[in-house]
């Protein structure tokens, strides 16, 4: 058997591990922050009619444009934006993955704030980017003080900032990103990932684009929208910056079926969302409920909990895969993350987690 090492692999990729969230077919998914609810019957119907039209057209390449899919991403976004200022991949981690190959790669730098989204040094190191681990204030947050001078100080081509942070759940004010725009020489991206699950009153990123053509905001529709399997990211940002990502993706990146399903799904956003209040109120009762179980969350706007007060982060999640559970160790001492689901997993997480007492031993 060969073994990695003994291959002639980049220098810079030696060492390195994948992304490795445990996959498992456990009863309670609370890992990896999908939605947990599944496609309402009526809009899996419409998306297989529309998949089913689309594989007769197969033996031709698709609209590289995605035009029909920008115009949908681009109406429900909002904001006035237009599809010329749209662009998407297969997830936003495609998304990212071309910003990066576009601004970052060899001699350029990425910074960002960790703990934060594991893949977003990931992505530096499969482009060749260096990152740049900026540093966090107590409790993870990040005032925009404190990340302008980091910005100021590093002078990186690209930042990232996350909103609402992953994995902590911690929310980031418009006034972060601002700060940040103007500290940085170069292209500043906020992932959110998680945006329908703020606040109501908590504005996006989306609003700052106007006038800001070094912004760019990502989307996914693997969270809030249900449709982690189908792989559909998207970004908005100035209609330059899109014509900059059309030089490094691969040609018809974005099959004709995937096009297709976006499409149709996106035709009934109001439905595939209904849930996001009821996610974000099993949100707000894991926080309200965790310190009468003797764990610490941190605030949250995303559809998960992050938690302090785990005596051995390891140990509890194999407790609680014996019950069924799959929950997240990020590797931070002391905590977990879980996903908020529907409400009967997240009352079976909570009965099994105070099954193993304060601590979670
Ligand atoms: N950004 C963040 C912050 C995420 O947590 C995730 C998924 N875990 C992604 C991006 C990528 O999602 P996808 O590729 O499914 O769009």
């Amino acid at each position: 058997m060969t073994s990695l090492s003994e291959l002639p692999i980049r220098d810079d990729l030696r060492g390195k591990t994948p992304y490795g969230a445990p996959q498992a077919p456990v009863r309670y998914q609370l890992n990896v922050n999908e939605n947990t609810h599944p496609v309402p019957e009526e809009v899996a119907q419409h998306v297989v009619e529309s998949v089913a039209r689309a594989v007769l057209g197969v033996n031709r390449y698709p609209d590289r444009e995605f035009t029909e899919l920008r115009e949908h991403l681009a109406a429900y976004l909002g904001h006035g934006l237009t599809p010329e200022s749209i662009w998407a991949a297969n997830g936003s981690n495609e998304v990212l993955q071309h910003v990066l190959q576009a601004f970052g790669g060899p001699g350029r730098s990425l910074l960002g704030f960790p703990p934060t989204y594991s893949m977003h040094s990931i992505i530096a190191s499969g482009t060749g980017t260096t990152w740049i681990a900026g540093r966090r204030d107590a409790d993870f947050e990040l005032t925009p003080e404190a990340a302008a001078a980091q910005v100021a100080e590093h002078r990186p081509d690209v930042v990232f900032l996350c909103a609402p942070n992953n994995p902590t759940g911690t929310p980031l004010g418009v006034d972060v990103v601002a700060a940040v725009y103007d500290a940085a020489p170069g292209i500043v991206l906020v992932d959110e990932a998680y945006a329908e699950f703020m606040p109501k009153d908590q504005p996006s990123a989306l609003s700052l684009l106007p006038g800001r053509e070094r912004l760019l905001v990502s989307r996914t529709m693997s969270k809030a929208f249900a449709f982690a399997g189908a792989r559909v990211g998207y970004l908005a940002a100035d209609p330059a910056v899109i014509d900059a990502l059309r030089l490094v993706r691969l040609p018809y990146h974005l099959s004709a079926l995937t096009q297709a399903a976006a499409v149709a799904a996106l035709q009934h956003a109001p439905t595939m969302l209904a849930m996001v209040d009821d996610i974000a109120a099993q949100r707000d009762r894991l926080v309200a409920e965790l310190p009468g179980l003797g764990f610490r969350p941190y605030p949250s706007s995303a559809n998960f909990v992050f938690f302090g007060g785990v005596d051995d982060p390891q140990a509890t999640f194999r407790a609680l895969f014996a019950k069924d559970i799959l929950i997240r160790d990020v590797g931070i001492p002391n905590t977990l993350r879980v996903t908020a689901g529907t409400e009967q997993e997240t009352s079976y997480f909570l009965e099994q987690l105070a099954a193993l007492g304060p601590g979670g031993a």
